[in-house]
């Protein structure tokens, strides 16, 4: 279609998909008919109950065969990632209080599991939060000691959200194991990026979300390992085997189920798409734009993250100008980035301030294509170069 003069229709580029994804069309069409044409509660007895309960075992089922669980029945269905791992923490703890109170994460863990942590210590508990190094991998001596008798939960993500480092999941669920410690992970970030198989990598619990995997938002999945205590979440119902009551989302569990299975089918394709896009992105901007690092790790990270420092500039004045621009990038996490507060995973990877506060995430997704990446690298050139020209520090410092 063509515009009339003046009229411009904005190209406008996501490359914030760390953040959230939209929801592809398989996806939507698995959730569509659940919101009228089977509308049962899945907890009913009648045939409209078990044409939708059907929908829910198939979802579960799916996630299952994803993750490599041994029983559909490990997997509790959640509001997404944050209550996944609310509830491991929290409730993980409270069932093996009796044992010990002392519970280890790392530092660059998503607010969702400091938070967490953070109550628990009010309730008593004890934390020891785990360094990193400058690459985002943490360091499996140092685990050991923190291990103590009274240690009962090590919960370390096996994928960053800001980084997209890679932990080395499985050797640290050995540790664990090895001192008779539960070990939950956070892979919200992982589904779709790495294989994931909770039995051969030994995981207790783990936590997923739907909508980092072009599923819907405010659905995800607590995996818990049969034997692993866990303390119910939500009381008022049988649903999720009477631990998180509360009538079923069908359609979006069913979306959830399907984004989850596709993400894994499509794992070696994707990764492999991503790559190219994040290699002729840096390559592009390496070669336009001087002054740009890498922060976190260079190979054992997911191909969809690349954080970049950029000297000498602002990173929100960066996120703004690239927005007015049509390119949408992150200065953090979602969460964090509404506020002035600086990453916790820059700091704990070692950026100092400055360098922390010049740094932008950018995320890909499956379908950006080379178009938008030329698109983004333009408007990054156009807003660094403003933002440049206008720093104090190009005229003291380097240039
Ligand atoms: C997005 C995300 C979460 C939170 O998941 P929601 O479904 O948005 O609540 C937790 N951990 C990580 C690593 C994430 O990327």
């Amino acid at each position: 279609m063509s515009c009339v003069k003046g009229c411009k229709m904005a190209k406008k580029v996501y490359l914030d998909y760390a953040s959230t994804t939209y929801v592809s069309s398989e996806v939507l069409n698995e959730m569509l008919p659940c919101f009228n044409a089977i509308y049962g509660n899945a907890n009913s007895l009648h045939s409209f109950g078990r044409e939708a309960s059907s929908i829910v075992d198939r979802a579960r089922d799916r996630i299952r065969n994803a993750i490599g669980a041994a029983k559909s029945n490990e997997i509790y269905f959640t509001s997404g990632g944050t209550e996944a791992n609310n509830w491991a923490l929290r409730g993980l703890a409270h069932a093996y209080s009796e044992k010990g109170k002392h519970i280890i994460v790392s530092s660059i863990e998503h607010k969702s599991v400091l938070d967490a942590c953070a109550c628990l210590e009010e309730e008593g508990f004890e934390v020891s939060y785990l360094s990193v190094d400058k690459n985002g991998l943490v360091n499996l001596g140092e685990l050991i000691h923190l291990i103590r008798k009274d240690t009962i939960l090590i919960s370390i993500m096996a994928v960053n959200n800001e980084i997209g480092t890679i932990q080395n999941v499985k050797a640290i669920a050995k540790i664990a194991h090895d001192y008779g410690v539960i070990f939950h992970t956070d892979a919200c970030q992982a589904v779709g990026a790495i294989k994931l198989n909770v039995q051969d990598m030994e995981i207790d619990a783990m936590s997923i979300s739907g909508h980092k995997v072009y599923g819907p938002k405010g659905v995800g999945a607590l995996y818990v390992k049969e034997g692993i205590r866990i303390e119910n979440l939500i009381y008022g119902g049988s649903q999720e085997r009477g631990k998180r009551g509360g009538t079923v989302n069908v359609a979006e569990v069913a979306g959830f189920g399907k984004a989850v299975e596709i993400a894994n089918r499509d794992i070696v394709i994707n990764q492999q798409k991503l790559r190219s896009v994040r290699e002729y992105f840096l390559n592009a901007v390496k070669e336009r734009i001087e002054y740009v690092e890498v922060n976190g790790h260079q190979m054992q990270k997911v191909n969809g993250i690349l954080n970049l420092f950029i000297e000498m500039v602002d990173k929100e004045s960066l996120l703004m100008l690239l927005d007015l621009e049509g390119v949408a990038v992150s200065a953090g996490s979602a969460c964090t980035s509404n506020s002035i507060e600086q990453s916790h995973v820059l700091k704990a990877i070692g950026c100092d301030d400055e360098r922390a506060n010049s740094s932008l995430r950018f995320s890909f997704g499956k379908n950006t294509t080379k178009q938008d990446l030329d698109f983004a690298v333009d408007a990054l050139v156009k807003s660094v170069e403003k933002l440049r020209s206008i720093s104090a520090l190009t005229k003291a410092g380097r240039r």
